[in-house]
């Protein structure tokens, strides 16, 4: 087997295509080598190796030994230099280099090869006996610790008491001799700390290194990062061996770190920093200030590269362009000037902002240098949030309170309260306001809209408090159980922090995080960019995007995102405003049919009036409404004051109305007496709800000329017998008032398939309904028996402890809901062929979800309204 691929010499055996074997940094360094560009000469001994090693009891392959002699003389050949040659010695670096760039691995170890002989070869070479000790201190220092695992602090404490004894401030000024001595003391701390001499073999050195890669593969930090960006551990890591270039001989020397354009705007201009006379982890170390590339971007005091060293500068430049015609993409690009030659010894597509993906895409495809699809690709959809709302200034100081689940993006800061009617209060005087609460409700609705964001300590991804929230777009952190809420103290605390109502706390609603105090956010800008990627994934999307929406502002905000029509209107929100709950409770409570039917008829106008609006709005889209589906005793009073008012509504005693809302509680509302279970029951409530959706229809389809046709929802179907009746209900009462208006219209009933027994009899339920809407929410909560409202409390343990890989309640579980969907839709077909699917659960404004439900072929999603832009790019995707 082939084990050493070399690169930049006589033979050039990679390429970048060969990642997976070679690792991100050989792959490329092979193929910068390939296209011309100037790289030292190396090999890369490849991930197989790594596996290898592992499987066979930390063993390296028999013939890799002879397979690194042989490339290493290749190296020595074509540079006129031999390893371990006290007169003119090879010089190496050995870095580790992974499919993906992996934070936690051993890093880098620079000038291999030097010992106490070597040292003078390269002193006699640069004509430099300061440069050479320093390398050697250097490479001893590096070694010491990344291979031989001796603390930093002890090589740093010498320096620092090296600079007292002789009086000098900075390390530049230590002198040949100087760092002589410093190398005899890092000898003998790596003797008195590992047991050991330091190695003087060349090539001991080089395998100890080439070890510390491979080792570093399995330590705590590498695994812990492989565990969060679901990297297998079989991909393992490869070794690059190197030529040394050296930055640090001289003024005519540099290193540096570039983007081809700036990774925070994708403004398309050369962006990084260098340092003269230096080497590669000295730009990172911060001990001196790296200066700017190009003299445009040079302040007052700074020496541009482009003045430095004109030349390198210039051919660097060319590089630039080369690099990105190359690869197609921002590249992150890593270089090493040495007597004004410039030397590649990195190219990696560059990590960017939101911001900096969107503009890059979208130029880059103007530039002719990808294709729209190609454009539509590059930019992930869920970083779009980033570009929709306000995020925390990254360079704003600030506290760290506590974390909860991150359930909807955005940052804002406000003055803790902890009512919904206390929020109402102080929004109408213009103040700033988070509504802290332990979870929310339906009547908390108001107060969530008014304020600027809600923390909730309790529930999950789905809880109330994170769908309204999203729903709404306004910042929301939930379930952060760290943080105890105390209503009657009116305090927030965690540990022994206490804040109170009125002190200011910041949510990072992308996050969860929670912070004490004010931290400055940014507002975001919708660049045209943004519009202009929209219409790209627009032109290439199978499947159409709708939102979830009730309220006129949210359908606006849907249809200003691009919303194709309403997926979801849950009527039930438009029952909590102060002129119809009463009535709404009225009609909970009627001790009588007579009572009861007037309560209910009493609501027909405002259900009417609300549906006449959003018809107007989606002006001929389509809009699905679903019948009301939660637990009634959710819109029952709790305190005694409201409770006495409603029984003088009633005309009956306080005792008597509260002893029906407790006959009323019940232990399990989620599985109670709610959806179509009320319809069932109530089948009046089903029957005015249906005349005012069609009333409505039928009065905008008059006034804008055009036809209205709604789509009238039946949540929570379980049996086909529970549809066909209350689909007969919603006809009938259809029927009356077209007849009644002396017109027809069309419309069309379905159902949500939002618990398994309806998945599993799709086909029967099939029969009765016009189309199907997927519930992920329900269907998840009652797939894994898991409660959407508490799953908060222990979700992070799964998470931290691999038990799921995500949150249900975010990302469809395809292994198991996601054959109940597939299912369902797969037999609600066999049924009607051409039935209309779609899915209205959080998951349809999710990236991943969306791409499965491309793939059981749904004909829409339905999402927050903020969510619309993410769920348009995504299905674009999806269909590509
Ligand atoms: C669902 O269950 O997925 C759904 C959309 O309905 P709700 O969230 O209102 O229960
Ligand atoms: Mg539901």
């Amino acid at each position: 087997t082939k084990w050493v691929y070399s690169f930049g010499g006589a033979a050039n055996e990679g390429g970048a295509g060969m990642r997976d074997l070679l690792g991100g940094k050989g792959a490329n360094l092979a193929e910068m080598a390939a296209i011309g560009l100037p790289v030292p000469p190396g090999f890369t001994i490849t991930t197989e190796v790594c596996t290898r090693f592992y499987e066979n009891g930390r063993a390296y392959p028999e013939d890799l030994r002879a397979q690194v002699e042989a490339a290493l003389a290749g190296v020595e050949a074509a540079l006129g230099l031999r390893f371990g040659d006290p007169a003119a010695p090879l010089l190496v670096s050995v870095r580790s280099g992974a499919r993906v760039s992996m934070p936690g691995m051993m890093d880098t170890v620079l000038n291999l090869g030097l010992n106490d002989e070597t040292v003078a070869g390269l002193a006699a070479a640069s004509g430099d006996a300061r440069f050479a000790w320093d390398s050697y201190r250097r490479f001893i220092q590096m070694y010491g610790s990344v291979v031989l695992g001796v603390s930093h602090h002890r090589f740093e404490d010498l320096i620092e008491e090296t600079k007292r004894a002789t009086g000098v401030q900075d390390d530049t000024k230590l002198t040949d001799q100087d760092w002589q001595e410093v190398v005899t003391g890092y000898k003998e701390i790596v003797l008195r700390e590992t047991g050991a001499p330091f190695p003087t073999d060349p090539h001991a050195q080089l395998w100890g290194a080439i070890g510390a890669v491979f080792g570093s593969w399995m330590n705590p930090r590498a695994h812990t990062y492989r565990r969060l960006h679901d990297i297998p551990a079989d991909w393992g890591t490869a070794v690059n061996v190197q030529a040394m270039v050296f930055g640090n001989m001289g003024a005519d020397c540099a290193t540096g770190v570039c983007f081809t354009r700036d990774p925070s705007t994708g403004e398309n201009v050369f962006y990084g920093e260098y340092l003269i006379n230096a080497q590669g982890e000295d730009v990172v170390a911060g001990i001196r200030t790296p200066q700017p590339m190009s003299q445009a971007r040079a302040h007052d005091g700074e020496l541009s590269m482009e003045r430095a060293l004109p030349e390198a500068y210039r051919e660097l430049l060319a590089v630039r362009d080369i690099l990105e015609r190359h690869y197609r993409d921002m590249q992150d690009i890593e270089f090493t000037v040495q007597n004004n030659r410039l030397y590649m010894l990195q190219t990696r597509t560059g990590k960017r902002t939101a911001a900096a993906a969107l503009r890059i895409a979208i130029a880059m495809a103007e530039e002719g240098l990808i294709t729209h699809e190609e454009a539509i690709r590059r930019v992930p959809p869920s970083s779009l949030d980033q570009l929709l709302h306000p995020t925390l200034d990254p360079d704003a100081p600030r506290t760290m309170l506590s974390r909860g689940l991150p359930a909807s993006p955005g940052a804002a800061a406000g003055a803790i309260v902890f009512s919904a009617e206390d929020v109402e209060i102080r929004a109408a005087r213009g103040e700033d306001v988070i509504l802290v609460r332990i979870e929310t409700s339906p009547e908390d609705v108001h107060g969530m809209h008014a304020a600027r964001g809600v923390l909730t300590t309790r529930g999950g991804m789905t809880s109330h408090a994170a769908v309204v929230a999203r729903g709404m777009g306004r910042v929301c952190v939930a379930g952060a159980g760290g943080i105890h809420v105390d209503y009657r103290a009116r305090t927030l605390s965690v540990g022994a922090t206490v804040l109170h109502e009125g002190d200011w706390i910041t949510l990072d609603g992308a996050t969860g995080e929670v912070f004490a105090g004010r931290v400055a956010t940014i507002e975001p800008t919708l660049s045209g960019d943004f519009s202009t990627l929209m219409g790209w994934a627009d032109s290439v999307r199978r499947m159409k995007v709708r939102a979830n929406a009730e309220t006129p502002d949210d359908a606006r905000t849907a249809r200003h995102f691009g919303a194709e029509g309403i997926g979801l209107c849950r009527t039930e929100h438009m029952f909590f405003a102060p002129d119809r709950i009463g009535f709404m409770r009225q009609m909970i409570m009627a001790g009588d049919a007579a009572a009861r039917i007037r309560a209910i008829d009493a609501l027909l106008p405002f259900q009417r009036e609300d549906f006449k609006a959003l018809f107007r709005i989606m002006a001929g889209l389509p809009v699905t409404i679903r019948l009301l589906d939660p637990p009634l005793h959710e819109f029952l009073p709790h305190g005694e004051a409201e409770l006495a008012e409603l029984a003088a509504a009633l005309g009956e005693s306080p005792e008597a109305v509260a002893a029906r809302r407790a006959a009323l509680s019940e232990a399990n509302p989620m599985l109670g007496h709610r959806g179509c279970r009320l319809g069932l029951t109530y089948p009046e409530l089903y029957a005015m709800q249906a005349r005012a959706i069609i009333e409505a229809a039928i009065a905008v389809s008059a006034e804008s000329g055009q036809p209205v046709v709604p789509e009238i929802m039946i949540p929570l179907v379980g049996m086909d017998s529970e549809l066909r009746r209350t689909r007969a209900t919603v006809e009938q009462a259809a029927a009356e008032a077209l007849e009644a208006a002396g017109v027809s219209l069309d419309f069309s009933i379905g159902t949500m398939i939002e618990l398994p027994r309806a998945a599993l009899t799709a086909d029967r339920i099939a029969q009765d309904a016009d189309f199907f809407s997927f519930g992920t929410n329900d269907l998840t909560q009652t797939t894994f028996g898991l409660s959407r409202d508490d799953s908060g409390t222990f979700m992070p343990f799964y998470l931290e402890h691999d038990l799921i890989p995500r949150d249900p309640f975010i990302s469809i579980d395809q292994e198991g809901v996601g054959q109940l969907v597939a299912m369902g839709a797969e037999r609600g077909r066999r049924t009607r062929p051409g039935l209309k699917l779609g899915v209205c659960g959080e998951h349809g404004g999710d990236p991943a979800s969306i791409g499965f439900f491309e793939s059981v072929g749904l004909d829409y999603v339905s999402c927050s309204p903020f969510r619309v832009p993410i769920a348009r790019l995504a299905a674009a995707q999806a269909a590509l």
